[in-house]
């Protein structure tokens, strides 16, 4: 079976892309006839760019192919669904989605305002990349990975006492500063969001009664 690419006049069919493995939706991008035996052939995502023009595959120039693990077909033929594994983030911004953007519910938060650790990620890496004088993560990435880990030592036991204190401002301030610390360790070793979810995900469901059973043990 193959999408109905006659259907319109420009040949094209949506495709949604999401993670195999996550579920997230990726991306979506337009697929034309060539493209689509591509993906047939090679397993990988070929889409036709409807701003270059030209027949792309996903991840020639970043190396952030996509692997097609499944594809699924719409009712009427003119959209596809696309289950991968990712080399790497989707977005060209570097974003694991191209979908990081909320439009509603309308943002009570200023523009500039961290919306979750992915985002903070981002905004570490481009510290990293480009370093801001006087910023503190600057600093952090200059004095290198002792300074890195022993902060990382510090914020998790202040963690851990604030756990012992009935004040949640204070616990989530130290939460706070422990997942950022954390995420600071990551980007200078390299290591993105994306890894620490695939590895979450991958175990979700599989623990075996044996392993649950030798941790109790250990306990
Ligand atoms: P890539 O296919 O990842 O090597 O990226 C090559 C070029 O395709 C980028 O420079 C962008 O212009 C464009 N591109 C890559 N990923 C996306 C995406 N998810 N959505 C739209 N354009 C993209
Ligand atoms: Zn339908
Ligand atoms: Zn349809
Ligand atoms: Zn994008």
């Amino acid at each position: 079976m193959k999408p109905d690419f006659k259907k319109y006049p420009d040949g094209l069919v949506p495709a949604v892309v999401v993670d195999n493995q996550t579920q997230q939706v990726l991306m979506m991008a337009y697929v034309n006839e060539e493209s689509f035996n591509l993906c047939m052939k090679t397993r990988q995502t070929w889409f036709w760019s409807r701003s270059r023009q030209e027949l792309w595959h996903k991840g020639e120039t970043s190396g952030n192919t996509q692997e097609i693990v499944s594809m699924e077909i719409d009712c009427d033929e003119d959209t596809l669904l696309m289950k991968v594994n990712p080399a790497g983030p989707a977005c060209h911004t570097g974003h694991t989605s191209c979908f990081y953007r909320t439009i509603l519910p309308e943002q009570v938060k200023e523009e500039s305002t961290m919306q979750d650790l992915d985002e903070l990620y981002q905004l570490i890496l481009k510290r990293k990349n480009n370093p801001e004088k006087g910023s503190y993560t600057d600093y952090l990435f200059t004095k290198g990975l002792d300074k890195i880990l022993k902060k990382v030592g510090e914020e998790a036991t202040e963690v851990v006492v604030a756990a012992k204190n009935p004040s949640d401002p204070e616990f989530i301030l130290e939460v706070a500063d422990l997942a950022y610390h954390v995420e600071v360790l990551m980007a200078q070793r390299g290591i993105t969001p994306d890894q620490i979810k695939k590895e979450l995900a991958g175990r979700e469901g599989k623990q075996s009664i044996t392993k649950d059973r030798k941790e109790i043990k250990e306990w």
